[in-house]
Formats: C-alpha cells, sequence, structure tokens
C-alpha cells in the first residue's frame, strides 16, 4: 500500500497512480470487503506516512506512550532535502507487512492511518507557483494486486471519504500539512531551518507526550502568552497539544505570530542565560583552583 499524502510533485516515475486530478464529485468504482480474493494484499508492503493525528489515535487505541508507539511502530525518514523529519509505519520484523495486519483484516481499524483510509485515493494538496493558498484533489492508485477496482459499486470521492470516516482525519491535520506544503512550496529560498526548529517539528508533530510536557512547563508559560483556557486544555487534552503544535511551529518555521511573547520574556531569557553562564564559570574556576591546590599539596 502506498502513502500518497502529498503534494504533486512527489509523484514517483511510473508508479500505480492514474495521472488525473479528481474533485470530489467524481465517480470511483470501487469497493473493498472480506470475502474478495485479494483481502489483506495491500497491507502486506507498506509505505505508510504517519500525521500527528494518526499518531495520537494510535498511541490512545494501544496505550502506549508516545516514546513506545514511536519505539515499536515507526521508522523515522526525511520528508525534505532539509531533512524536515517524518515518520512511516514499521513493518514487521525483517518483512514489508504492517504490524497490524491478521488474519481477519487490521487489528487497529477504527483507528487506521490517514493513508490506509483514503486507499486506493491519495490526498493531494497544490499550490500553484505566486498563489498563497492550496487546492485539495485526489488521485487514484490501480495497484495490479488490488482487485477492488474490479467489483460492481460506483460512489462519489465524497462518498467513498464519508464511509471511511476522513473527514475528521483532514480536518484535525490540515494545519499541519499546510505548513509542510508552504515549506516545500517555499523550495531553497527559506534556507534549511537550524537544527532547534527541526527537533521542535518532530516534537511537535510526533512526541505528543513530551510537547505537552514542553508546552505546559513553566519556562514555557514564562515565554509564550497563552489564555487560561487553553492552558488547561493542553494540560489535560493532547488533541489540543497537537493542534497548539500546527500553531507554534508555524511561528517557529515562518514568523507568523500566532501566540504573543510575554512581554520582556525575551530580555528575561537572555539575563537566565548570562546568570547560568557565570554560575558555570564559577563553578570552572572553583575547581581549577581545587585541582591547583591539590596539586602543590602532592608536590610538597
Ligand atoms: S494499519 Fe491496518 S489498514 Fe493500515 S496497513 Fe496496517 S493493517 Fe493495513
Ligand atoms: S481490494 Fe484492494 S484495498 Fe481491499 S483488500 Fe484487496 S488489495 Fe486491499
Amino acid at each position: 500500500m502506498v502513502s500518497l499524502m502529498s503534494d504533486k510533485s512527489d509523484i514517483p516515475y511510473q508508479s500505480p497512480l492514474v495521472p488525473n486530478l479528481l474533485a470530489e464529485s467524481d465517480l470511483i468504482q470501487f469497493r473493498c470487503h472480506k470475502g474478495i480474493a485479494c483481502f489483506n494484499e495491500c497491507c502486506r508492503n507498506i509505505d505508510i506516512t504517519l500525521t500527528p493525528y494518526d499518531l495520537l489515535r494510535l498511541k490512545q487505541r494501544l496505550e502506549l506512550s508516545s516514546k513506545e508507539l514511536l519505539n515499536q511502530y515507526t521508522l523515522p525518514f526525511e520528508m525534505d532535502a532539509h531533512g524536515t523529519p517524518g515518520v512511516k509505519l514499521k513493518p514487521v520484523e525483517g518483512g514489508t507487512a504492517c504490524q497490524f495486519m491478521t488474519e481477519d483484516g487490521c487489528s487497529v481499524y477504527e483507528d487506521r492511518p490517514t493513508a490506509c483510509r483514503y486507499y486506493p485515493l491519495g490526498l493531494m494538496s497544490i499550490r500553484k507557483s505566486g498563489e498563497y493558498s492550496d487546492e485539495q484533489g485526489f488521485a487514484l492508485v490501480k495497484e495490479d494486486h488490488c482487485l477492488g477496482h474490479n467489483e460492481d459499486r460506483t460512489l462519489t470521492i465524497q462518498e467513498y471519504r464519508e464511509e471511511q470516516g476522513v473527514e475528521e482525519y483532514d480536518e484535525l491535520t490540515r494545519e499541519w500539512r499546510r505548513l509542510i506544503l508552504k515549506k516545500k512550496s517555499a523550495g531553497p529560498s527559506i534556507g534549511k531551518p537550524p537544527e532547534m526548529s527541526l527537533q521542535l517539528f518532530f516534537m511537535a508533530s510526533y512526541n505528543v507526550d513530551q510537547f505537552q510536557q514542553f508546552v505546559t512547563s513553566e519556562q514555557f508559560l514564562g515565554t509564550y502568552q497563552l489564555e487560561p483556557d487553553l492552558i488547561e486544555s493542553l494540560k489535560t487534552d493532547q488533541l489540543e497539544v497537537i493542534k497548539f503544535g500546527a500553531r507554534l511551529l508555524k511561528q517557529v518555521l515562518f514568523g507568523e505570530i500566532t501566540i504573543e511573547v510575554v512581554s520582556g520574556a525575551t530580555e528575561k531569557r537572555v539575563q537566565r542565560q548570562k546568570a547560568r553562564a557565570e554560575e558555570l564559570r564559577e563553578l570552572a574556576r572553583k575547581q581549577a583552583e581545587a585541582d591547583t591546590k591539590a596539586a602543590e599539596g602532592k608536590g610538597s
């Protein structure tokens, strides 16, 4: 199963993708069901890119920490030449099949990732050069092993999206996708983001536990001015945390001010850093003094 959650430039040469960009009102002929001869075929060779909401749903379903989920079920990859981090579903040890595949089908079906829901469609976001907003379209993937295209059922893409429950997934990841698209369409002009920004991107996108701790820490709340209600939701609701992540990343990656900075916070941070540096210098000086005394004691 190939994952197509992407901008059009990513379509691989010789891909099984039908080259027309489709709209929600377009019809497709497709049905997937347990009795079909190719049942599970699409899950035997996976390439599934995960979104922040995909990870949150899997994490809640499997009752794992972010760290456990990332270690057991994902693989990192770079989404672009600047090393923007992405994560994919990790297949079974030494194989290509999905770890969630069982004889009866998908063991996390109700919480399966967006790409699995969309298949055999791919969600394509396109931003034409010189335009500020993106357009959404769909691409049909026809892989030889998938017999669902021969089934006698025709429906619109809108009906298929409703059936597969993708609207909620799209809604909750829209801002995050826009960020990625914006970064890609900006091309090399934007330059490689600093390592710290890429680390923040990873944490805000994929490690919700760690990001939640970060954005509710005293230091963060001393830097950014957040509404009390928002602070409360960030402490208790990880869905709010991933939504906030896209907002913060917009600010960090593109300088779009979406969150007010506490006045004087930068100066205070610089003062704290200076004080810390002074403490470290003092410690080093004392250590050097102690070493000299010890050396003198040995010599006498
Ligand atoms: S998560 Fe489920 S639907 Fe998606 S590849 Fe794995 S087994 Fe298949
Ligand atoms: S019809 Fe296609 S999507 Fe359904 S089980 Fe077969 S290969 Fe997978």
